[in-house]
């Protein structure tokens, strides 16, 4: 078998949206943006880096001679934390509210520019009375409450590098990642709420600590009140170290290259990644796209992404980018059906939020609670919506634009990876005719193409794989601890030519949009063709009876692989013939994208398994699939999941 040169290009869509010409005129990101960036790049990236203050301007904006460790805004020095706080205090905007906080159980906090300002420095000289110095590690475990923010912004503010590790995860998940970046502190809080209830999150770094020799101190807020247990000398309360500081603290500038933070990947196709992020570069790309692609107006707009800080969407979305830009934006601790499952409407109403970025995963939720929720509530405020982390299938980004967005708001795809730390490929929200479920084209200043497996690029209609064929400000700058693994993962794949591999499939329509195919790690092959799961999943999803669905390829002994469905039905009535249903699936996908496609087997679940950034967990279902032992399941989102899937197969259900 010769190893695959592309994907097949299957399904189809001729919708397609323009902006408004009411939305266009008032655009933040013009047509002019791209020919900017195409007259001339580095010059282009220098004027973005102009969104920021800088204490020493760069003396050079790219140095790639050292290629595949880029260097942005080289000579240049910055304070991350001054740029995201304390110059829009400076430039009179001190009592703009930065952040509308909204806890779980109903409890709200009001923070300014001016409070942001205090709470930072006062975080910041803690951590300096701590002992900890520039270029440290401190290990960032916490739900989302606002503490989870200044203690980021304060460890920018001193040059210590944070590696946030989402509160979801085991003591055995954080130990590891405190253990690969040598962290010397651990900031926690008494517990979290999850649905309603809190529950311990001390007790996991307790666990995880006892492991960690290189931790000196951990450092506990009280959200809940619940029970901890202390040790004495290493455990400290928030309260104790932090109220007590002063509220004054002069930021330093670090170099443009100073290392900012590192972050693990999700996990979706193995061992997690620590992505080293730096300062200038990462802030510049951050603000631009935030900026151009919500289209933010920070004097009118209410922003809201729904991301956890435990991911990077959090991290370039909720703090670096809208903070850069004087966002006023909502944080939100819980989840979206506690107490009801029309929470988010509720928050946007009361709030009046204009802007909203959220992942399919969630999107296609709510599809399956039903459209009559969101018609409760006034979503008139709302003017932009985002999507992140997962292709969009076109049916969920239809239903989004059509029950959130009225009908009428501009909906942005947006590709990126916890790698290229921020947005790349995008539609620009007042400029792009934009079609549902493409992520359409990079934006001005980014270089992505869809190449075959010599390197080649693809013609219109064709499909390979997703590559970045330039340098950007914001790249990850290697994994830490790792140059083999960097060089290996990300450049070995097309070294002749020096692209980034994405580890996406990809193809373009007819138009040259950019479509997203899903991992290549799980393309199938069928019969000689290379079908990607995400076509098969989207074909699925436009059945009215499906909520969600997963497809995998199993091997199949005359196809090679077969395909496996697994899906999720919206209203299962009683008595219902799931035969003819599974037959009707399987029908609906061969006439949707050809017989090619049609599901081997169709398998109804009540779950699917999901890390905690809500992607679907391919290589997991591949196991059941072939009735392997299920791998490994520690960024699982719920790891009952599993059992509960193989079970309800094995019953027959
Ligand atoms: P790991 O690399 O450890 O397997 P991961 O890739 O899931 O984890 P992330 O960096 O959080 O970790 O996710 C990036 C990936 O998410 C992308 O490579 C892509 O597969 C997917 N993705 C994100 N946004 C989109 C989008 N808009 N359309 C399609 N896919 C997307
Ligand atoms: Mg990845």
């Amino acid at each position: 078998m010769t190893e695959p040169s592309a994907l097949d290009n299957l399904l189809t869509e001729s919708r397609s949206f323009p902006p408004s010409e009411e939305f266009a005129a008032q655009a933040n990101a013009t047509a002019a943006l791209q020919q900017e960036a195409d007259a001339d790049r580095e010059a282009f990236w220098a004027k973005q880096a102009e969104r920021l203050s800088w204490a020493t301007k760069w003396d050079q904006v790219l140095d790639w001679s050292g290629a595949p460790f880029a260097k942005w805004f080289v000579g240049g020095k910055l304070n991350v934390a001054y740029n995201c706080v304390d110059r829009h205090v400076e430039s009179g905007h001190g009592d703009q509210v930065a952040i509308h906080w909204v806890g779980e159980p109903g409890d709200t906090r009001t923070i300014t520019y001016a409070d942001l300002k205090r709470e930072v420095s006062k975080t910041a000289n803690a951590l300096l009375s701590l002992g900890l110095e520039a270029g440290d590690r401190v290990a960032i475990y916490m739900p989302m409450v606002p503490e989870a923010i200044f203690s980021m912004l304060a460890c920018a503010r001193l040059g210590l590098v944070h590696s946030v590790v989402f509160g979801g995860f085991s003591a055995e998940a954080l130990r590891s990642r405190i253990e690969d970046a040598a962290a010397k502190l651990v900031i926690t809080t008494d517990g979290q709420y999850r649905r309603g209830n809190p529950v311990s999150l001390k007790a996991a770094v307790d666990e995880a600590v006892e492991k960690t020799p290189t931790i000196g101190n951990v450092l506990v807020v009280r959200r809940t009140g619940g029970q901890v247990d202390w040790v004495d000398g290493r455990d400290l309360w928030w309260h104790d170290v932090v109220d007590a500081q002063s509220e004054n603290h002069t930021p330093e500038a670090f170099d443009a290259e100073h290392p900012l933070f590192i972050l693990y990947t999700s996990g979706t196709t193995g061992r997690p990644k620590g992505i080293l992020h730096t300062s200038g570069g990462y802030l510049t790309q951050a603000s631009y796209t935030h900026y151009n692609v919500f289209d933010l107006k920070p004097d009118t707009d209410v922003y809201w992404c729904t991301a956890d800080i435990g991911w990077v969407t959090g991290h370039s979305y909720i703090v670096y980018g809208p903070l850069s830009n004087r966002a006023t934006q909502i944080v939100y601790e819980g989840t979206p059906n506690t107490p009801h499952e029309g929470r988010h409407w509720e928050v946007i109403q009361q709030y009046k939020v204009s802007i909203y970025y959220t992942a399919p995963t969630l999107i296609r939720t709510f599809m399956k609670w039903g459209e009559d929720i969101p018609a409760r509530y006034d979503l008139s405020s709302l003017r932009v919506l985002g999507s992140v982390g997962e292709p969009i299938n076109p049916e969920a980004w239809i239903w989004y634009r059509e029950h959130i967005g009225a009908g009428k708001t501009p909906v942005v795809d947006t590709w990126w990876q916890t790698e290229t730390g921020a947005i790349m490929v995008a539609p620009l929200p007042g400029v792009t005719v934009a079609k549902p479920g493409s992520a359409m084209g990079p934006l001005p200043g980014i270089g992505a193409k869809v190449v075959d497996d010599t390197g080649k690029e693809v013609g219109k209609g064709g499909g390979g794989y997703l590559v970045l064929d330039k340098p950007w400000p914001s790249m990850l700058r290697g994994v830490w601890g790792d140059e083999q693994r960097y060089r290996e993962t990300y450049w070995a794949r097309f070294a002749d030519q020096g692209y980034y591999f994405a580890g996406d499939g990809a193809k373009y329509d007819e138009d040259g949009a950019i479509w997203l195919l899903g991992r290549v790690d799980d393309v199938m092959l069928v019969s000689g063709h290379n079908i990607s799961t995400t076509e098969v999943e989207s074909a699925l999803v436009s059945h009215n009876r499906v909520a969600e669905a997963a497809v995998v390829g199993a091997t199949d002994p005359t196809t090679g692989q077969g395909i496996v469905a697994f899906v999720i039905l919206r209203g299962i009535k009683e008595d219902e013939d799931g035969t003819a249903l599974v037959k009707e699936l399987r029908e609906h996908v061969a006439k949707e994208i050809g017989p090619i496609a049609k599901p081997r087997q169709v398998m109804v679940v009540a779950e699917l398994p999901k890390t905690r950034s809500g992607k679907i967990m391919r290589r997991l279902l591949r196991d059941v699939a072939e009735n392997r032992q299920i791998g490994d399941v520690t960024t699982l989102a719920d790891s009952t999941v599993m059992d509960l899937i193989s079970s309800g197969l094995n019953s027959g259900k």
